[in-house]
């Protein structure tokens, strides 16, 4: 598939601040790779990382990439399209173009600030007309990319910090922490360095386990950092529950606190929870990332990878017998999902 660069010629940063981002905002979203600008910008470079940081994906925007050196850097394999009112009608040329989308080069789509050039005019592969109405730049390549992807760039879905839920009226925005986030959490609540240590040397395995297996890395992420954040209010067997509600209070999504809640061994039954005169709530991991989060916690003992069998064999001679044969089970069912022992895993 090629990549489609956006470049934006003639940004002056005084004054088209605003629409250059929003060239960058659409493009990102639109499902185009990368951006160039032309003049250097570092604040509209850091506003699009933290988008990124926020709403998800890798879109870039690189700018001080001028007019010559852009030009000196399209190759024959890659295709330059200009928009411009002057152009040809969208409709006549996208099917000629939608098949470069399947060649090796990349696909660059020019769009202006101020006068354009001639040469950009002759050297283009394609000038190329959304009406020839004057438009603007984010209307223009906006549609444009609709019609080059074929209105599937709609269903792009990327994964941020924050998930927006489709509403008919008001907002729903779910909260998925990073790391950085769960670090501010952590300090935050007072943990000590033991604690995190430990929580880093989860996260850590956690994430080695879910590198190969299809679920949302930013639950397993998420919940391996902040699993025993509830330590700092009860060490013992309730801290799942303190760190569930912890969780609850910082406005982060249910499923990474859920996760928080079911970490302990390999969950706790209703019956158990009931003798543990924990509160009347589900312990047992159902979904792969609060079972990934539960079963990389049991491979870690402070911040050393311990070996599962010993884990459990501990258990056994605590007289858990149950938990420890779910702990045997979540580990063979991880394992196999992960396509590999986990038990094997080094950090
Ligand atoms: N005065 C500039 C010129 O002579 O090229 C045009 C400036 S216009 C506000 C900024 C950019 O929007 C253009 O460079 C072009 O890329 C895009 N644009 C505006 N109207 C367009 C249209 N009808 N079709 C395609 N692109 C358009």
């Amino acid at each position: 598939m090629a990549e489609v660069v956006i470049y934006r010629y003639g940004h002056r940063p005084s004054r088209d601040k605003r629409i250059t981002t929003h060239v960058a905002l659409t493009s990102r979203a639109m499902g185009a790779d990368y951006m160039m600008v032309d003049t250097g910008d570092r604040a509209l470079e850091e506003n699009i990382k933290s988008v990124n940081r926020n709403f998800g994906g890798e879109f870039k925007v690189e700018t001080g990439v001028s007019l010559n050196t852009f030009l000196n850097n399209i190759t024959k394999e890659d295709t330059l399209i200009h928009l411009t009112m002057y152009g040809q009608p969208v409709e006549d040329r996208i099917s000629e173009i939608k098949k470069k989308l399947n060649e090796d080069g990349r696909i660059f789509i020019f769009v202006g600030a101020e006068k354009v050039p001639g040469i950009i005019y002759s050297k283009s592969n394609f000038n190329i007309s959304i009406t020839n109405q004057p438009i603007s730049e984010v209307s223009a390549l906006g549609l444009f990319l609709d019609r080059l992807k074929d209105g599937k760039e709609l269903d792009l879905r990327l994964k941020g910090r924050l998930d927006i839920l489709p509403q008919e009226r008001g907002k729903n925005i779910e909260f998925y922490p990073d790391s950085k986030d769960c670090m501010e959490i952590l300090l935050r609540h007072k943990c000590n360095e033991k604690l995190i240590e430990h929580s880093i040397a989860v996260q850590e395995v956690a994430m080695n386990i879910c590198a190969g297996i299809k679920c949302d890395k930013r639950i397993v992420n998420a919940a391996s950092l902040l699993h025993d954040v509830g330590r700092t209010v009860d060490n013992g067997v309730k801290h799942s529950y303190e760190g569930y509600i912890i969780c609850k209070r910082e406005k982060i999504s249910d499923k990474v606190s859920s996760a928080v809640l079911k970490h302990t061994g390999a969950g706790i039954t209703r019956e158990e929870s009931k003798k543990l005169f924990l509160p009347d709530l589900d312990y047992m991991p159902e979904t792969l990332e609060e079972k990934i989060v539960a079963c990389a916690d049991n491979l870690i003992k402070g911040d050393e990878r311990v070996d599962i069998f010993d884990q459990i064999k501990r258990y056994e001679e605590k007289g858990l017998k149950e938990p420890a044969g779910r702990i045997l089970e979540l580990y063979k069912f991880i394992s196999q999902e992960a396509g590999f022992d986990i038990n094997l895993i080094e950090i």
